[in-house]
């Protein structure tokens, strides 16, 4: 599955502009500098394919690619603008919300957390925001290699001990590493699981 060619589709800065629903979507959320890219690029096999479409600066935008017609991936923008103004932070948001909770084949968010920093307050927003729009999650930890292996456990288990009152009904915790390449084939089993269902 994820072996197929993975194309760009858009990049959508509005609702008005997303593509037509086909197959199932996956969607990776995180903030910025947090690997998405990376995760991106490792996940589908393409070295630059997260960069190629996006031009820096322009990141407000749900970025669409596509592996055959079954599976979509969507890269949402980092989160945590502080330094954007007001009124595009909110109609970012207003996207966001419009689009989760209009995507019914949004099979499941991936909430991309860096094993150094564990979940922080931004990080709990974007979970406050999939929370109200019932949408189902899942964690990612990236850059697991920057962690002692024998720290690893507690940071696990810091996330989770972070999200377990959360109404979500437990969130899976993928840790991973673009860099080594480790807990690629649980994820891509995981989604290659949400195909089947
Ligand atoms: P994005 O802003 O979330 O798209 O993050 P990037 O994918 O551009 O990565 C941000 C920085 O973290 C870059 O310097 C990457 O090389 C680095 N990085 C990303 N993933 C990993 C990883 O798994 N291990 C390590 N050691 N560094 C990583």
């Amino acid at each position: 599955l994820f072996a197929g060619e993975w194309n760009f589709i858009c990049a959508a800065p509005t609702i008005e502009t997303l593509p037509p629903m086909q197959g199932m979507e996956i969607a990776l959320a995180g903030r910025s500098n947090v690997g998405k890219s990376s995760l991106v690029n490792a996940l589908t096999g393409r070295k630059a394919l997260a960069r190629t479409s996006v031009t820096p600066g322009r990141t407000q935008e749900l970025i669409f690619f596509r592996v055959g017609p079954e599976l979509s991936l969507v890269d949402m923008p980092g989160y945590g603008f502080a330094k954007a103004p007001k009124e595009k932070v909110d109609a970012w948001t207003r996207t966001i919300k419009a689009y989760l909770r209009g995507r019914v084949n949004l099979a499941r968010v991936f909430v991309l957390i860096d094993s150094r920093h564990g979940i922080k307050p931004v990080d709990e927003e974007i979970l406050d925001l999939l929370d109200k729009a019932a949408v189902s999650y899942a964690i990612i930890l990236t850059k697991t290699d920057q962690v002692k292996p024998s720290a690893l456990p507690g940071v696990i288990a810091g996330v989770q001990e972070k999200i377990r009152r959360r109404p979500a009904a437990y969130p899976q915790v993928f840790p991973t590493s673009s860099e080594t390449g480790a807990g690629f084939p649980e994820l891509r089993a995981a989604v290659a699981r949400l195909l089947d269902e």
